[in-house]
């Protein structure tokens, strides 16, 4: 099989007058007007509970969108019995069948799938619709597509050497046991990716995702169904976090872990994992991406347009909740002025409001929980000295959980919100003097206790070089003279270390590489 050569999906622009914009706000239209029974899927039926939960739009929480099976331990244990049940057959597939299906995933998902799924993500998680189409279709499509290929890469590698009289080969095969994959509310992309990459290497998988994902997650598995995954090899499961930990991490055929979520949560599975060791057949793959405090850097020399426009769209963008979205900005200060004009003004022209409505740059963010976390952060610091909030401040909750773009500006680069993670729109700006910047690369180091992403906005080539080297590891993502959000697939793989994750770059080969157990075998002849 001679698996096409992935090209990055063309993003539509949904401008005013085009079919693709008419189509979506059909398909927003055709969401809003039924309200769905969502199901459990386990060894490909469709599994019900009387015990439901809500699914409305973070924009208008009062809009009732879908209800949802939620299920308990044992539907933990069914799923995980389904996966076993599965397995023999899903991975003694040749890996051409399992290539085929994922490609005809991404193809359903170019073609008819596209407005349904954005339609989801857009009233499910409050995006945007280019936020959607940039996240639910592009990524999504890109990750199946160029996995497929790095998987036929991987399969198709170079035997080993066999000198005279031997024959020596190495397989890839599947873990030996089920995956499970947490998946977070903030990409429809990553919920889509976690399940499908382990699945593609012939693991048969368990996958949990975020509540507020739950919507679009469920157009996630009628695709893969619609594709021809067999029944059992991605069981989807709505249960409690620790009620799905108790099951699954102490289950003897629990093989790895794909995640992505929060730091604290990625944690506990390490420790939980650590003290069930001994349970386990096999050591467990735990590959996890977790939190940010991404930074931006601007010198001196900076193009101030560049620099604002970097730091509005990192910050701003789906409401500053990407893992990679700017939090942090360090300003060099012959260059605030400028920034800091251009910054106000274009943030002035930005519109707040529900996602149907196409000119709307900033929605809601996730939930109550999130809303009632950053209005914390926005309260403490209308109250703390040498803090000054000089744009947004202000949040309403009342039909849906707005929180305009806010800067902070602040006297002291180790303030809280230059550390700590808020994952929202609440950006903290430190202008530093400008014969300080090797101090700020330093603290800028020094205070990443994640590492993620982070970008340095310059025109002298021998201060990229400084940063690029000084901030080694203090980012997975580097970006220079761009924003520190948005990586696509295949350009720029993604992932970060420290407390960011394990950094198996998420749409590679390395990741892929994490869900096979290679075997070498050598006969004498
Ligand atoms: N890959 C996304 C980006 O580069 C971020 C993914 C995440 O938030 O986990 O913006």
């Amino acid at each position: 099989f001679n698996v096409p050569v992935p090209v990055n999906e063309a993003i539509n622009s949904y401008a005013p007058g085009t079919k693709e914009r008419e189509l979506l706000q059909s398909a927003l239209k055709e969401a809003r007007a039924k309200e769905l029974d969502i199901p459990m899927y386990i060894g490909g039926k469709e599994v019900r509970t009387n015990n439901k939960g809500r699914i409305t739009p973070p924009h208008d929480h009062q809009h009732l969108l879908a209800t949802y099976s939620k299920g308990e331990k044992k539907h933990v244990e069914d799923a995980i019995n389904a996966a076993l049940t599965a397995k023999s057959n899903w991975e003694n597939l040749a890996w051409e069948h399992r290539a085929a299906i994922f490609l005809k995933a991404a193809d359903l998902i170019a073609g008819p799938y596209r407005y349904k799924i954005n339609a989801a993500t857009m009233l499910g998680q409050s995006k945007n619709a280019f936020q959607a189409e940039i996240d639910a279709a592009c990524e999504l499509i890109d990750f199946l597509r160029f996995n497929v290929a790095y998987m036929a890469e991987i399969y198709q590698q170079q035997p080993p050497v066999s000198p005279r009289g031997s024959w020596n080969r190495v397989e890839q095969r599947p873990l030996e046991g089920f995956v499970f994959a947490l998946t977070p509310f903030n990409f429809t992309a990553i919920a889509g990716n976690l399940p499908s990459s382990a699945a593609m290497m012939g693991n048969v998988v368990v996958w949990k995702p975020s509540n507020t994902q739950i919507y679009a997650a469920n157009v996630i598995m009628e695709v893969f169904k619609e594709a021809g995954l067999p029944d059992g090899v991605i069981n989807l499961v709505y249960v409690s976090g620790p009620e799905a930990g108790e099951v699954i991490f102490s289950h003897p055929d629990f093989a790895g872990i794909h995640f992505t979520g929060s730091t604290g949560v990625f944690q506990d599975i390490w420790k939980t994992v650590g003290n069930n060791i001994h349970k386990f057949k096999t050591y467990p793959r735990i590959v996890g991406e977790t939190g940010g405090k991404d930074f931006i850097l601007v010198d001196g020399t900076a193009d101030t347009q560049v620099a604002a426009t970097a730091i509005l769209r990192g910050a701003f963008e789906y409401q500053g909740q990407k893992c990679s979205a700017a939090s942090r900005v360090y300003i060099a200060k012959s260059n605030w002025p400028a920034i800091k004009e251009q910054l106000l003004n274009d943030l002035a022209t930005l519109k707040m409001g529900p996602t149907e409505d196409f000119t709307n740059f900033i929605n809601a963010v996730i939930d109550e929980k999130s809303f009632d976390n950053l209005a914390r952060y926005i309260d403490q610091a209308k109250k703390d000295r040498g803090v000054e909030i000089i744009a947004g401040g202000n949040y309403d909750k009342s039909k849906g959980y707005f929180i305009e773009p806010t800067v902070l500006v602040v006297d002291d680069p180790k303030y809280t919100t230059m550390c700590e993670e808020l994952f929202g729109p609440v950006l903290t700006v430190y202008v530093y003097d400008d014969n300080k910047f090797d101090e700020i690369l330093d603290i800028i180091d020094t205070t990443s206790i994640y590492a993620l992403t982070g970008a340095f906005i310059s025109q002298d080539r021998y201060a990229i070089e400084k940063a690029t080297q000084k901030l080694r590891n203090a980012a997975g993502n580097f970006y220079i003279n761009d924003k520190c959000t948005g990586a696509v697939v295949g350009q720029q793989p993604f992932g970060g270390a420290r407390g960011s994750g394990t950094n198996d770059k998420a749409g590679s080969m390395i990741n892929l590489l994490r869900w096979v157990s290679p075997r070498t075998i050598k006969e004498t002849f």
